[in-house]
């Protein structure tokens, strides 16, 4: 019989890309033949970093894996998973909330669309990083050098920066 060729999406904010989510790419692959990082253009998540800056700050990570590309997109994501003919959707869990979230997420996308998603649990070093207490961490001066890729804190300060956010680290007591 012949092998079934699999094309799958990983869609997300990523605004911006963690070392947690590149670890949950980097094994998601050997999963799939393709897969798609689809940088979701949602409007009403108030992002730092728009879809096209997101996708261009996630193409360099992944030019050395074999069958990764990036995109972004603006519709439902199980329409655009059809439009690109990705038959599964790849998605990360960190812990219980994430399962929680993620089943009623899956359930209704295979109910609607006949999607089936794929799950990849963290690597434990990975379980408590997410893209919002990044943010957040790094709003308040905190250093997050250690759960990004050194090229996206640059590009992370740098927006802080631009959006007038400068960091108090001196001043904890009022
Ligand atoms: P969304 O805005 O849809 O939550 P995110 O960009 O935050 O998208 O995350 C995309 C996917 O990556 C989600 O499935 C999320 O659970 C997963 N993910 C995010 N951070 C991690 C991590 N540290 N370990 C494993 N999976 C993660």
């Amino acid at each position: 019989m012949a092998k079934k060729f699999v094309r799958a999406i990983f869609p997300g904010s990523f605004d911006p890309i963690t070392n947690g989510h590149l670890d949950v790419i980097s094994r998601g692959i050997k999963l799939f033949d393709e897969l798609i990082v689809a940088v979701g253009n949602s409007p009403i998540k108030d992002t730092l970093f728009t879809p096209k800056e997101r996708v261009e700050m996630i193409k360099p990570l992944v030019a050395g894996i074999e069958g990764i590309t990036v995109q972004t997109y603006d519709c439902l994501t199980v329409e655009y998973a059809a439009s690109v003919g990705a038959t599964a959707m790849l998605r990360g869990l960190r812990n219980f909330t994430d399962v929680q979230y993620e089943l009623q997420l899956a359930l209704t996308n295979r109910a609607v669309a006949g999607i089936e998603t794929v799950f990849i649990m963290t690597s434990e070093q990975y379980g408590f990083t997410s893209s919002t207490l990044i943010r957040e961490i790094a709003k308040l001066g905190g250093n997050v050098s250690n759960l990004i890729p050194q090229n996206i804190f640059s590009k992370l300060q740098k927006r802080l920066a631009e959006k007038n956010i400068k960091p108090e680290q001196d001043n904890c007591i009022e």
